[in-house]
């Protein structure tokens, strides 16, 4: 007879290859969606998916993903349905519109939201998506595109743990890491929060190298000292705004293939309402805000969020 623990063993074995859930829907196939709805398929997964943009269908097509015409098509089958949308407004519409998710999808299914958008957003959906027998979570990601295409992304959730647990299979076919933050709502809440902290660190990162460079420093002399020191963070480990000095990191390839400066804009004003709501002070925050908006509105929303560092030098100049 097999130990306690090895049963155990072969009862996650067997639900994992067995692909309970096995029908998977996606809803968005764009620069994040295309990864991780083709990673789902490459993982045993039968996935269709919808998206307005016929492109978008047709490069999915090429990665195993089938197509459908509109969202009640894609999902009336589905046992699991997976978004990854723009805006609070198109995930709304996406699920609570007359012809959305929340009215077609079967009872008894899954729905697991990785849009980022506001936490009231999940908050809305989830009691209608329960009155009709339909389990919701809000499962935001970390990672970028490239965490999209490896399958390395982290998911942190927001939902019904029984809800999450189910999720799993699905999660781990897209990423590497998953979280269960909390109820409804709180996986927004911790990718708003890790996203305001990564500007407002990016942000200072920036604004101080930019001194001390200017005060006649070695960049590299600089960096090595910060990364030795008590201000060494990601923003100076990884994603250093100063061309050249970290191989990888976006300043690197001209700012290029990184987080978009207009998704900074668009989470901090995220973090922003929120924060707003319960009244939480949020100085860094706000200066974070502006100073992206600043870099958006002369033109560089499509460079990665560390562009910021060439506006501050570039003020420099003006002095
Ligand atoms: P994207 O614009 O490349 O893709 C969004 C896709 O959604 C598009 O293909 C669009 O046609 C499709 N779409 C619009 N309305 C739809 C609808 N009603 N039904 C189905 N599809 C619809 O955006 P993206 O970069 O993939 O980002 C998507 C989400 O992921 C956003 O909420 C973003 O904030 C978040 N996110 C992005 C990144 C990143 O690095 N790009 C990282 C983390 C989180």
């Amino acid at each position: 007879m097999a130990s306690r623990s090895t049963q155990c063993l072969l009862t996650l074995t067997r639900s994992y290859s067995s692909k309970a859930d096995k029908n998977v829907t996606f809803l968005g196939l764009g620069n994040m969606g295309g990864f991780m709805a083709a990673n789902l398929a490459k993982q045993g997964f039968t996935v269709t998916g919808y998206d307005p943009s016929k492109d978008a269908l047709k490069a999915a097509a090429k990665n195993g993903v089938s197509g459908a015409d509109s969202i009640a098509a894609a999902v009336e089958s589905a046992d699991v349905v997976v978004s990854i949308l723009p805006s609070n407004k198109v995930v709304l519409e996406a699920y609570l519109g007359k012809d959305g998710v929340v009215a077609h999808a079967p009872k008894g299914s899954l729905l697991i939201d990785s849009s980022t958008v506001d936490p009231n957003v999940p908050k809305q959906i989830f009691p209608v998506a329960t009155e009709k027998g339909v389990g919701f979570i809000d499962a935001p990601v970390s990672g970028g595109v490239m965490g999209a295409q490896n399958a390395t992304l982290a998911f942190m959730a927001g939902g019904r743990k029984e809800d999450f647990d189910r999720s799993i299979p699905h999660l781990k076919a897209m990423g590497a890491k998953q979280f269960h933050c909390g109820d409804i709502g709180a996986g927004q809440v911790a990718k708003l929060t890790n996203n305001m902290l990564m500007g407002i660190t990016g942000m200072a990162t920036a604004e101080c190298m930019n001194m001390g460079i200017k005060m006649g420093l070695n960049p590299q002399v600089l960096l090595d000292v910060l990364n030795n020191s008590s201000a060494r963070s990601w923003s100076t480990e990884v994603y250093c705004p100063v061309p050249g000095l970290v191989p990888t990191a976006p300043s690197s390839r001209n700012y290029d293939g990184g987080f978009k400066n207009e998704l900074m804009v668009k989470d901090l004003e995220l973090a922003s309402g929120m924060a707003l709501g319960i009244r939480s002070p949020i100085p860094l925050g706000a200066v974070a805000t502006q100073l992206y908006r600043i870099v958006q509105s002369r033109g560089y929303g499509q460079k990665d969020f560390s562009f910021v560092y060439q506006l501050l030098k570039e003020e420099n100049k003006n002095n």
